[in-house]
């Protein structure tokens, strides 16, 4: 592996190190082929975003916050780009909130799932973090999906009230959100069927949410559940931010 030189003065040093980080963690057999893909197109979408955290982005990443904290089953649920990009604020963030992290892929290999749980259990060695980690045995289905896919588990996701799913595809969502749970999704791109049917979007980069969610901890933001909030409204904010982007050189 290339060793990372960039400089943080380079003025797409954030991209440069999530690209890294990404070649990484395909070559520790972190990732599925596909992965890189799901980056590159959240990545244009993150350039016509202007590549920070908005206003409304902020405002659904509290409100995402405030409804775990209040959650009795809360569950944080990652696949191998989260992991890869914010393993280690993740897990930081359950932590906080006394909650399980459940490794869930969709295409699903008994290595991958093992080379995940061990990374995340280094990281947790490491920095000395105590939270369960689940996704080894899988002993549940999340109803109406078929396949596959449908795995989780039982003590994780399957009983969970409120879920964080970062880059979550949009069946999968919905069949949480059919489920009764509160669907908090992390999705660049504010048209996608994930960031239609949750519950909560965050249209904003996964590596940036973390980061501001450990923030607001470490700060004791008061962060209250915003009763008002509008998920299609605040989407339709995303989507105002890349018009008017688009229309001004
Ligand atoms: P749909 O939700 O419409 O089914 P999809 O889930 O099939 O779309 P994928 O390419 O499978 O789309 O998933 C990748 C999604 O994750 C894209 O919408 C992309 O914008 C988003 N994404 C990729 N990387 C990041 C990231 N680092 N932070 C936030 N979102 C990301
Ligand atoms: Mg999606």
């Amino acid at each position: 592996m290339v060793e990372f030189t960039a400089d943080p003065s380079h003025p797409r040093y954030a991209s440069l190190l999530s690209r890294h980080k990404l070649e990484k963690a395909a070559e520790q057999g972190l990732l599925a082929e596909s992965a890189l893909i799901a980056h590159g197109r959240g990545e244009a979408y993150d350039y016509l975003l202007g590549e920070h955290t908005s206003d409304n982005a902020r405002e659904a990443t509290e409100n995402a916050l405030a409804h775990l904290k209040a959650a009795k089953r809360p569950v944080i649920s990652i696949n191998g780009n989260t992991t890869a990009l914010a393993g280690y604020e993740l897990l930081r963030v359950a932590e906080f909130l006394n909650c399980p992290l459940e490794v869930n892929i969709f295409y699903r290999t008994e290595q991958r799932i093992n080379a995940l749980l061990s990374h995340l259990e280094n990281i947790k060695s490491k920095h000395n973090i105590d939270v369960e980690i689940f996704g080894r045995e899988p002993n549940s289905r999340i109803t109406g999906l078929k396949g596959p896919r449908a795995k989780c588990c039982h003590e994780g996701i399957f009983v969970s009230d409120v879920i964080l799913v970062p880059l979550e595809d949009g069946d999968r969502c919905e069949a949480l959100v059919s489920m009764g749970k509160t669907v908090i999704v992390v999705d660049l791109n504010p048209l996608s069927r994930s960031s239609k049917k949750a519950s909560i979007t965050i249209v904003d980069e996964i590596t940036r949410v973390a980061k501001n969610m450990v923030n607001m901890i470490e700060n004791h933001k008061d962060i209250e559940i915003n009763i008002g909030f509008d998920n299609l409204k605040n989407l339709q904010k995303s989507v105002n931010i890349i018009a008017s982007n688009y229309s001004e050189i």
